[in-house]
Protein backbone atom coordinates (compact mmCIF):
# COMPACT_ATOMS: atom_id res chain seq x y z
CA UNK A 1 0.00 0.00 0.00
CA UNK A 2 2.83 2.15 0.34
CA UNK A 3 4.22 1.85 -3.49
CA UNK A 4 3.28 4.45 -5.44
CA UNK A 5 2.57 2.50 -8.78
CA UNK A 6 0.82 0.13 -7.47
CA UNK A 7 -1.55 2.57 -6.14
CA UNK A 8 -1.88 4.60 -9.00
CA UNK A 9 -2.19 1.43 -11.27
CA UNK A 10 -5.16 0.48 -9.06
CA UNK A 11 -6.97 4.44 -9.32
CA UNK A 12 -6.34 3.99 -13.36
CA UNK A 13 -8.02 0.77 -13.86
CA UNK A 14 -10.80 1.02 -11.38
CA UNK A 15 -11.05 4.44 -13.10
CA UNK A 16 -11.39 2.81 -16.41
CA UNK A 17 -14.03 0.37 -15.50
CA UNK A 18 -12.05 -2.52 -15.91
CA UNK A 19 -12.22 -3.02 -11.90
CA UNK A 20 -9.57 -4.04 -9.95
CA UNK A 21 -8.99 -5.22 -6.27
CA UNK A 22 -5.91 -5.55 -4.38
CA UNK A 23 -4.35 -8.66 -2.65
CA UNK A 24 -1.26 -8.88 -0.80
CA UNK A 25 1.49 -11.59 0.55
CA UNK A 26 0.50 -12.51 3.95
CA UNK A 27 3.20 -10.98 6.60
CA UNK A 28 3.99 -14.39 7.95
CA UNK A 29 5.19 -15.14 4.10
CA UNK A 30 7.22 -12.41 4.14
CA UNK A 31 10.92 -12.82 6.17
CA UNK A 32 13.70 -13.62 3.62
CA UNK A 33 14.00 -16.96 5.96
CA UNK A 34 11.28 -19.35 6.37
CA UNK A 35 10.68 -22.66 6.53
CA UNK A 36 8.38 -23.51 3.17
CA UNK A 37 5.79 -24.82 2.39
CA UNK A 38 3.97 -23.39 5.36
CA UNK A 39 -0.09 -24.21 5.67
CA UNK A 40 -1.71 -22.84 2.50
CA UNK A 41 -4.11 -20.67 2.69
CA UNK A 42 -6.66 -18.97 0.24
CA UNK A 43 -5.49 -15.55 -0.23
CA UNK A 44 -8.38 -13.17 -0.52
CA UNK A 45 -8.94 -10.02 -2.14
CA UNK A 46 -9.50 -7.05 0.24
CA UNK A 47 -12.47 -5.58 -2.22
CA UNK A 48 -14.02 -8.70 -2.36
CA UNK A 49 -12.96 -11.46 0.07
CA UNK A 50 -12.45 -13.61 -2.83
CA UNK A 51 -9.73 -15.92 -3.46
CA UNK A 52 -6.96 -14.91 -5.89
CA UNK A 53 -6.79 -17.68 -7.43
CA UNK A 54 -10.54 -16.95 -9.01
CA UNK A 55 -9.55 -13.89 -10.46
CA UNK A 56 -8.63 -14.10 -14.49
CA UNK A 57 -5.96 -11.78 -14.62
CA UNK A 58 -3.77 -11.07 -11.21
CA UNK A 59 -0.64 -8.16 -11.88
CA UNK A 60 2.21 -8.84 -9.91
CA UNK A 61 4.32 -5.51 -8.96
CA UNK A 62 8.21 -6.28 -8.14
CA UNK A 63 10.27 -3.64 -6.22
CA UNK A 64 13.69 -5.41 -6.66
CA UNK A 65 15.23 -8.74 -7.41
CA UNK A 66 14.68 -10.52 -3.53
CA UNK A 67 11.14 -10.02 -3.69
CA UNK A 68 11.37 -12.74 -6.15
CA UNK A 69 10.73 -15.40 -3.38
CA UNK A 70 7.85 -13.49 -2.44
CA UNK A 71 6.25 -13.91 -5.88
CA UNK A 72 7.18 -17.91 -5.48
CA UNK A 73 5.16 -17.70 -1.70
CA UNK A 74 2.33 -15.69 -3.25
CA UNK A 75 1.41 -18.04 -6.04
CA UNK A 76 2.28 -21.28 -4.56
CA UNK A 77 0.62 -20.26 -1.21
CA UNK A 78 -2.49 -19.29 -3.16
CA UNK A 79 -2.40 -22.45 -4.78
CA UNK A 80 -1.53 -20.80 -8.50
CA UNK A 81 0.49 -23.08 -10.92
CA UNK A 82 4.33 -21.80 -9.57
CA UNK A 83 5.30 -21.88 -13.23
CA UNK A 84 3.85 -20.10 -16.53
CA UNK A 85 4.71 -22.96 -18.23
CA UNK A 86 2.29 -25.67 -16.12
CA UNK A 87 -0.61 -23.69 -16.36
CA UNK A 88 -3.98 -24.23 -17.97
CA UNK A 89 -6.81 -22.88 -19.82
CA UNK A 90 -8.38 -21.98 -16.47
CA UNK A 91 -5.84 -20.46 -14.69
CA UNK A 92 -5.25 -16.98 -13.85
CA UNK A 93 -2.55 -15.05 -17.17
CA UNK A 94 -0.22 -13.80 -14.70
CA UNK A 95 1.67 -10.42 -15.40
CA UNK A 96 4.76 -8.92 -14.04
CA UNK A 97 6.01 -5.56 -14.15
CA UNK A 98 6.84 -2.84 -11.30
CA UNK A 99 10.38 -1.33 -10.41
CA UNK A 100 12.05 -4.41 -11.00
CA UNK A 101 11.85 -3.77 -14.97
CA UNK A 102 13.65 -1.10 -15.30
CA UNK A 103 17.07 -3.62 -14.56
CA UNK A 104 17.39 -7.30 -14.67
CA UNK A 105 13.54 -8.70 -14.37
CA UNK A 106 14.74 -12.22 -16.05
CA UNK A 107 14.15 -14.16 -12.52
CA UNK A 108 10.44 -13.28 -13.17
CA UNK A 109 10.17 -14.73 -16.64
CA UNK A 110 9.35 -18.32 -14.79
CA UNK A 111 6.34 -17.34 -12.81
CA UNK A 112 4.80 -14.54 -15.35
CA UNK A 113 2.55 -14.87 -18.64
CA UNK A 114 3.65 -11.50 -19.62
CA UNK A 115 5.76 -9.40 -18.40
CA UNK A 116 5.60 -5.83 -18.91
CA UNK A 117 9.05 -3.69 -18.92
CA UNK A 118 8.57 -0.08 -17.54
CA UNK A 119 5.75 2.06 -16.91
CA UNK A 120 2.57 0.57 -17.49
CA UNK A 121 0.40 3.31 -17.32
CA UNK A 122 -0.14 3.26 -20.83
CA UNK A 123 0.00 0.08 -21.94
CA UNK A 124 -1.64 -2.35 -19.14
CA UNK A 125 -4.83 -0.94 -20.54
CA UNK A 126 -4.01 -2.34 -23.58
CA UNK A 127 -2.52 -5.58 -22.59
CA UNK A 128 -5.81 -6.01 -20.65
CA UNK A 129 -8.13 -5.26 -23.47
CA UNK A 130 -6.17 -8.05 -25.78
CA UNK A 131 -6.22 -10.56 -22.68
CA UNK A 132 -9.95 -10.04 -22.43
CA UNK A 133 -10.30 -10.68 -26.38
CA UNK A 134 -11.22 -13.76 -28.69
CA UNK A 135 -8.77 -16.34 -28.75
CA UNK A 136 -7.79 -19.06 -25.99
CA UNK A 137 -5.28 -18.80 -23.43
CA UNK A 138 -2.20 -18.75 -25.08
CA UNK A 139 -3.86 -16.94 -28.38
CA UNK A 140 -5.27 -13.83 -25.92
CA UNK A 141 -1.19 -14.04 -24.46
CA UNK A 142 0.80 -13.89 -27.40
CA UNK A 143 -1.24 -11.02 -28.94
CA UNK A 144 -0.72 -8.87 -25.61
CA UNK A 145 2.83 -10.00 -25.88
CA UNK A 146 2.80 -8.64 -29.62
CA UNK A 147 2.82 -4.90 -27.95
CA UNK A 148 5.85 -3.13 -27.56
CA UNK A 149 7.22 -3.37 -24.26
CA UNK A 150 5.75 -6.35 -23.18
CA UNK A 151 7.02 -9.95 -23.42
CA UNK A 152 5.68 -13.43 -23.01
CA UNK A 153 7.44 -15.15 -20.00
CA UNK A 154 8.75 -18.61 -20.13
CA UNK A 155 5.35 -20.39 -21.07
CA UNK A 156 7.41 -22.84 -23.15
CA UNK A 157 10.21 -24.61 -20.60
CA UNK A 158 13.32 -23.06 -21.60
CA UNK A 159 11.70 -20.62 -24.27
CA UNK A 160 13.05 -16.66 -23.04
CA UNK A 161 12.47 -13.67 -24.63
CA UNK A 162 14.96 -11.07 -24.85
CA UNK A 163 14.31 -7.79 -22.44
CA UNK A 164 12.60 -4.57 -24.44
CA UNK A 165 13.74 -1.27 -23.94
CA UNK A 166 11.64 -0.07 -20.42
CA UNK A 167 8.60 1.66 -21.52
CA UNK A 168 7.37 5.23 -20.77
CA UNK A 169 4.39 6.67 -20.02
CA UNK A 170 3.28 9.80 -21.82
CA UNK A 171 3.12 13.06 -19.45
CA UNK A 172 0.12 13.33 -20.27
CA UNK A 173 -0.46 10.38 -17.59
CA UNK A 174 1.26 11.48 -15.08
CA UNK A 175 1.27 12.42 -12.07
CA UNK A 176 1.21 8.99 -10.36
CA UNK A 177 -0.96 9.49 -7.13
CA UNK A 178 -2.87 7.17 -4.37
CA UNK A 179 -5.83 5.89 -4.66
CA UNK A 180 -6.50 4.94 -0.82
CA UNK A 181 -5.37 6.35 2.25
CA UNK A 182 -5.44 4.24 5.33
CA UNK A 183 -3.87 4.04 8.98
CA UNK A 184 -2.86 0.28 8.83
CA UNK A 185 0.58 0.79 6.36
CA UNK A 186 3.84 1.51 6.16
CA UNK A 187 3.61 5.45 5.55
CA UNK A 188 0.33 5.67 7.46
CA UNK A 189 -2.69 8.20 6.41
CA UNK A 190 -0.08 9.98 3.72
CA UNK A 191 -1.22 11.09 1.06
CA UNK A 192 1.45 9.62 -1.89
CA UNK A 193 2.12 12.07 -5.27
CA UNK A 194 4.47 12.40 -7.44
CA UNK A 195 5.66 16.06 -8.92
CA UNK A 196 8.20 14.52 -11.22
CA UNK A 197 9.26 11.46 -12.26
CA UNK A 198 12.60 10.25 -13.50
CA UNK A 199 15.94 12.04 -12.93
CA UNK A 200 18.68 13.71 -15.76
CA UNK A 201 21.79 12.95 -13.72
CA UNK A 202 23.70 9.71 -13.94
CA UNK A 203 25.17 8.40 -11.29
CA UNK A 204 27.14 5.78 -12.88
CA UNK A 205 25.25 2.74 -10.51
CA UNK A 206 22.00 3.85 -10.70
CA UNK A 207 18.46 2.58 -12.97
CA UNK A 208 16.73 5.64 -12.65
CA UNK A 209 19.94 7.44 -14.72
CA UNK A 210 19.41 10.05 -17.29
CA UNK A 211 20.66 8.76 -20.37
CA UNK A 212 18.76 5.66 -20.64
CA UNK A 213 15.26 4.71 -21.51
CA UNK A 214 14.23 4.73 -17.57
CA UNK A 215 15.76 8.19 -17.41
CA UNK A 216 15.25 11.95 -17.65
CA UNK A 217 13.39 14.04 -14.91
CA UNK A 218 9.83 14.71 -16.39
CA UNK A 219 8.73 17.75 -14.56
CA UNK A 220 5.33 18.75 -13.60
CA UNK A 221 4.24 22.24 -12.84
CA UNK A 222 3.18 22.69 -8.99
CA UNK A 223 -0.36 22.91 -9.77
CA UNK A 224 -1.04 19.12 -10.75
CA UNK A 225 -0.15 17.38 -7.98
CA UNK A 226 -1.64 20.10 -6.13
CA UNK A 227 -4.65 19.57 -7.38
CA UNK A 228 -5.26 15.58 -6.74
CA UNK A 229 -4.37 16.09 -3.05
CA UNK A 230 -7.90 15.65 -0.82
CA UNK A 231 -8.77 17.47 1.52
CA UNK A 232 -9.11 14.86 4.23
CA UNK A 233 -5.09 14.19 3.29
CA UNK A 234 -3.36 15.30 6.44
CA UNK A 235 0.25 14.15 4.88
CA UNK A 236 1.58 14.31 1.79
CA UNK A 237 4.68 12.44 0.55
CA UNK A 238 6.65 13.86 -2.44
CA UNK A 239 7.61 11.01 -4.39
CA UNK A 240 10.27 10.69 -7.24
CA UNK A 241 13.85 9.75 -8.06
CA UNK A 242 15.05 13.35 -8.06
CA UNK A 243 12.24 15.23 -5.93
CA UNK A 244 15.23 17.70 -4.82
CA UNK A 245 15.94 18.77 -8.10
CA UNK A 246 12.54 20.46 -8.63
CA UNK A 247 13.06 23.85 -9.46
CA UNK A 248 9.67 25.00 -7.97
CA UNK A 249 9.98 22.26 -4.62
CA UNK A 250 10.69 25.31 -1.96
CA UNK A 251 7.14 26.37 -3.29
CA UNK A 252 5.46 23.33 -3.19
CA UNK A 253 6.29 22.57 -0.14
CA UNK A 254 5.68 25.75 1.26
CA UNK A 255 2.32 25.57 -0.38
CA UNK A 256 1.27 22.21 1.50
CA UNK A 257 2.78 23.23 4.65
CA UNK A 258 1.26 26.72 4.46
CA UNK A 259 -2.49 24.43 4.28
CA UNK A 260 -1.53 22.89 7.65
CA UNK A 261 -0.47 19.33 6.36
CA UNK A 262 2.85 17.64 7.09
CA UNK A 263 5.18 16.68 4.28
CA UNK A 264 7.73 14.08 3.37
CA UNK A 265 9.59 13.81 0.46
CA UNK A 266 11.41 10.35 -0.74
CA UNK A 267 15.14 12.19 -1.81
CA UNK A 268 17.01 14.98 -0.41
CA UNK A 269 19.86 16.43 -1.86
CA UNK A 270 22.78 17.41 0.73
CA UNK A 271 23.66 20.54 -2.39
CA UNK A 272 19.71 21.53 -2.23
CA UNK A 273 19.14 22.86 1.58
CA UNK A 274 18.60 25.85 2.24
CA UNK A 275 17.72 27.50 5.37
CA UNK A 276 14.17 28.50 3.99
CA UNK A 277 13.44 24.89 2.88
CA UNK A 278 14.79 23.16 6.08
CA UNK A 279 12.02 25.82 8.17
CA UNK A 280 9.03 24.85 5.93
CA UNK A 281 10.43 21.07 6.23
CA UNK A 282 10.28 21.66 10.37
CA UNK A 283 7.20 22.74 9.71
CA UNK A 284 5.97 20.46 7.78
CA UNK A 285 6.87 17.59 10.30
CA UNK A 286 10.44 16.41 9.43
CA UNK A 287 12.73 15.34 12.87
CA UNK A 288 15.49 13.94 10.68
CA UNK A 289 17.30 14.97 7.49
CA UNK A 290 17.92 12.02 5.67
CA UNK A 291 20.61 12.74 2.35
CA UNK A 292 22.60 10.51 0.21
CA UNK A 293 26.01 10.23 -0.35
CA UNK A 294 26.18 6.60 -1.94
CA UNK A 295 30.23 7.00 -2.64
CA UNK A 296 31.74 6.62 0.65
CA UNK A 297 35.10 8.93 -0.06
CA UNK A 298 35.30 11.79 -2.07
CA UNK A 299 37.11 10.09 -4.66
CA UNK A 300 34.40 7.49 -5.38
CA UNK A 301 31.94 9.68 -5.10
CA UNK A 302 33.62 11.30 -8.39
CA UNK A 303 33.89 8.00 -9.77
CA UNK A 304 30.41 7.19 -9.43
CA UNK A 305 29.11 10.84 -10.66
CA UNK A 306 27.68 11.17 -7.94
CA UNK A 307 28.37 14.99 -7.98
CA UNK A 308 27.87 15.31 -3.91
CA UNK A 309 30.93 16.58 -2.54
CA UNK A 310 32.32 17.13 0.83
CA UNK A 311 31.37 20.96 1.41
CA UNK A 312 27.91 20.06 0.43
CA UNK A 313 27.82 17.30 3.36
CA UNK A 314 29.61 19.53 5.63
CA UNK A 315 27.01 22.59 4.94
CA UNK A 316 24.24 20.49 4.72
CA UNK A 317 25.27 18.84 8.86
CA UNK A 318 25.90 22.83 9.79
CA UNK A 319 22.49 24.21 8.22
CA UNK A 320 20.95 20.67 9.70
CA UNK A 321 22.06 21.62 13.18
CA UNK A 322 21.34 25.34 13.19
CA UNK A 323 17.58 24.75 12.32
CA UNK A 324 17.63 22.58 15.09
CA UNK A 325 16.71 18.61 13.46
CA UNK A 326 16.90 15.91 15.60
CA UNK A 327 19.22 14.13 13.24
CA UNK A 328 21.19 13.68 10.16
CA UNK A 329 21.32 10.30 8.37
CA UNK A 330 23.72 9.79 5.08
CA UNK A 331 23.05 7.08 2.85
CA UNK A 332 26.15 5.22 2.43
CA UNK A 333 27.44 2.14 0.15
CA UNK A 334 30.42 -0.06 0.44
CA UNK A 335 31.66 -2.01 -2.30
CA UNK A 336 31.73 -0.12 -5.36
CA UNK A 337 34.53 -0.79 -8.25
CA UNK A 338 37.33 0.67 -7.28
CA UNK A 339 37.04 1.10 -3.82
CA UNK A 340 40.17 0.98 -1.17
CA UNK A 341 41.41 0.95 2.92
CA UNK A 342 41.67 4.47 1.84
CA UNK A 343 38.18 5.09 0.90
CA UNK A 344 36.92 3.37 4.15
CA UNK A 345 39.73 5.66 6.23
CA UNK A 346 38.32 8.94 4.71
CA UNK A 347 34.92 7.93 5.60
CA UNK A 348 35.62 7.02 8.83
CA UNK A 349 37.46 10.72 9.18
CA UNK A 350 34.76 12.19 7.54
CA UNK A 351 32.08 10.70 9.49
CA UNK A 352 33.67 12.04 12.50
CA UNK A 353 33.82 15.60 11.43
CA UNK A 354 30.22 15.57 10.31
CA UNK A 355 29.63 13.79 13.79
CA UNK A 356 31.01 17.05 16.01
CA UNK A 357 28.46 19.06 13.98
CA UNK A 358 25.50 17.17 14.18
CA UNK A 359 24.18 14.13 15.37
CA UNK A 360 24.53 11.38 12.68
CA UNK A 361 23.23 7.76 11.77
CA UNK A 362 24.98 6.61 8.66
CA UNK A 363 23.20 3.83 6.27
CA UNK A 364 25.06 0.96 4.86
CA UNK A 365 24.03 -0.76 1.69
CA UNK A 366 26.59 -3.09 -0.42
CA UNK A 367 27.01 -2.32 -4.49
CA UNK A 368 25.52 -4.50 -6.13
CA UNK A 369 26.14 -3.80 -10.44
CA UNK A 370 22.42 -3.40 -12.15
CA UNK A 371 21.41 -3.81 -15.80
CA UNK A 372 20.87 -0.25 -17.95
CA UNK A 373 23.32 1.02 -15.65
CA UNK A 374 27.45 1.61 -16.76
CA UNK A 375 28.42 -0.51 -14.21
CA UNK A 376 26.44 -3.35 -15.08
CA UNK A 377 28.67 -6.84 -14.95
CA UNK A 378 31.17 -4.92 -12.36
CA UNK A 379 32.10 -8.00 -9.77
CA UNK A 380 30.64 -7.59 -5.97
CA UNK A 381 32.49 -7.06 -3.24
CA UNK A 382 32.25 -10.60 -1.61
CA UNK A 383 30.35 -11.18 1.93
CA UNK A 384 33.47 -11.47 3.83
CA UNK A 385 35.58 -8.33 2.80
CA UNK A 386 32.13 -6.57 3.08
CA UNK A 387 31.70 -7.67 6.33
CA UNK A 388 35.47 -6.36 7.18
CA UNK A 389 35.00 -3.19 5.83
CA UNK A 390 31.77 -3.02 7.95
CA UNK A 391 33.51 -3.68 10.77
CA UNK A 392 36.58 -0.96 10.32
CA UNK A 393 33.80 1.12 9.90
CA UNK A 394 31.87 -0.01 13.49
CA UNK A 395 35.70 0.27 14.94
CA UNK A 396 36.26 3.93 13.75
CA UNK A 397 33.30 5.32 14.42
CA UNK A 398 32.07 3.43 17.94
CA UNK A 399 30.16 5.31 20.02
CA UNK A 400 30.38 8.71 17.56
CA UNK A 401 28.06 8.11 15.39
CA UNK A 402 24.85 5.41 14.78
CA UNK A 403 25.31 2.93 12.15
CA UNK A 404 22.81 1.22 10.71
CA UNK A 405 24.53 -1.73 7.93
CA UNK A 406 22.19 -3.69 5.67
CA UNK A 407 23.33 -7.29 5.45
CA UNK A 408 25.85 -8.00 2.75
CA UNK A 409 24.83 -11.60 2.64
CA UNK A 410 21.23 -10.27 0.75
CA UNK A 411 23.08 -8.10 -0.87
CA UNK A 412 25.33 -11.04 -2.58
CA UNK A 413 21.69 -12.56 -3.24
CA UNK A 414 20.30 -9.83 -4.75
CA UNK A 415 23.57 -9.59 -6.70
CA UNK A 416 23.11 -13.19 -8.49
CA UNK A 417 19.50 -12.76 -9.12
CA UNK A 418 20.46 -8.98 -10.68
CA UNK A 419 23.23 -10.55 -12.91
CA UNK A 420 21.91 -13.80 -13.74
CA UNK A 421 19.12 -14.62 -16.92
CA UNK A 422 15.72 -16.48 -16.38
CA UNK A 423 17.39 -19.26 -14.60
CA UNK A 424 17.86 -17.54 -11.21
CA UNK A 425 14.26 -17.53 -11.21
CA UNK A 426 14.42 -21.77 -10.93
CA UNK A 427 17.51 -21.26 -8.52
CA UNK A 428 14.77 -19.24 -6.26
CA UNK A 429 12.26 -22.16 -6.58
CA UNK A 430 15.00 -24.05 -5.28
CA UNK A 431 16.23 -21.67 -2.24
CA UNK A 432 12.35 -21.13 -1.12
CA UNK A 433 12.26 -24.35 -0.92
CA UNK A 434 14.87 -25.25 1.28
CA UNK A 435 13.97 -22.46 3.94
CA UNK A 436 15.35 -19.05 2.08
CA UNK A 437 18.32 -18.68 4.15
CA UNK A 438 21.37 -17.55 3.25
CA UNK A 439 23.30 -20.63 2.69
CA UNK A 440 19.92 -22.04 0.67
CA UNK A 441 20.03 -19.38 -1.93
CA UNK A 442 24.38 -19.82 -2.53
CA UNK A 443 23.85 -23.73 -3.23
CA UNK A 444 20.59 -23.07 -4.91
CA UNK A 445 22.70 -21.03 -7.62
CA UNK A 446 25.66 -23.14 -7.16
CA UNK A 447 23.77 -26.70 -8.64
CA UNK A 448 21.72 -24.31 -11.29
CA UNK A 449 23.52 -24.61 -14.60
CA UNK A 450 23.10 -21.15 -16.08
CA UNK A 451 24.14 -19.06 -19.73
CA UNK A 452 26.14 -15.71 -18.50
CA UNK A 453 23.83 -12.83 -19.16
CA UNK A 454 25.03 -10.61 -22.21
CA UNK A 455 25.17 -7.46 -21.12
CA UNK A 456 22.78 -5.29 -23.64
CA UNK A 457 24.77 -2.13 -22.70
CA UNK A 458 28.09 -3.24 -23.16
CA UNK A 459 29.77 -0.26 -24.63
CA UNK A 460 28.47 1.70 -21.94
CA UNK A 461 29.92 -0.47 -19.54
CA UNK A 462 33.21 -0.28 -20.90
CA UNK A 463 32.54 3.64 -21.70
CA UNK A 464 31.77 4.16 -18.06
CA UNK A 465 34.84 2.31 -16.35
CA UNK A 466 37.09 3.06 -18.36
CA UNK A 467 35.76 7.00 -17.07
CA UNK A 468 35.28 5.81 -13.92
CA UNK A 469 39.08 4.38 -14.07
CA UNK A 470 40.09 7.77 -15.02
CA UNK A 471 38.46 10.01 -12.49
CA UNK A 472 39.61 8.08 -10.12
CA UNK A 473 43.66 8.56 -11.34
CA UNK A 474 42.60 11.86 -10.98
CA UNK A 475 42.18 11.78 -7.50
CA UNK A 476 44.14 9.47 -6.22
CA UNK A 477 46.95 11.86 -5.90
CA UNK A 478 44.50 13.83 -3.15
CA UNK A 479 44.02 11.26 -1.29
CA UNK A 480 47.62 10.52 -1.20
CA UNK A 481 48.30 13.93 -0.07
CA UNK A 482 45.84 14.06 2.48
S1 LIG B 1 21.31 8.14 -7.62
FE1 LIG B 1 19.74 9.74 -7.47
S2 LIG B 1 20.71 11.55 -8.39
FE2 LIG B 1 21.88 9.76 -9.08
S3 LIG B 1 20.95 9.17 -11.05
FE3 LIG B 1 19.96 7.97 -9.43
S4 LIG B 1 18.11 9.10 -8.88
FE4 LIG B 1 19.49 10.52 -9.99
Amino acid sequence: MSSLGFQSIYRQLNAAGIGTHRAFLPDAWEPLALRWPQERRPILTYEAERPLSSYPVIGLSIAYELEIAGVIRLLEGSGIPLLASARGPRDPIIVGGGPLTFSNPNAALPFVDLLLVGEAEERLPQVLDRLGGAGDRRQRIEAAAELEGVIVGEIDPGRWEPLPEPLRAPKELLPAASAILSPDTELADMFLVEPERGCSRRCTFCVMRGGTSAGGMRILPKERPLALIPEEAKRVGLVGAAVTDLPHLEELVADLVDSGRGVAISSLRADRLTPRFLRDLQRGGYRTITVASDGISERMRLALDRKIHEEDLLRAATLIREHGFHKMKIYEMIGAPGETDADVDELIRFAREIAGIQRLTLTFSTFVAKRNTPLDGQPFLGVKEAEERLRRIREGLAGKVELRPQSPRWAHIEYLLALWGPEAGHAAIQAVHAGGRYADWVRAFAETPHEPRALRHGDEATWARRRGKAAERRQLPVIADA
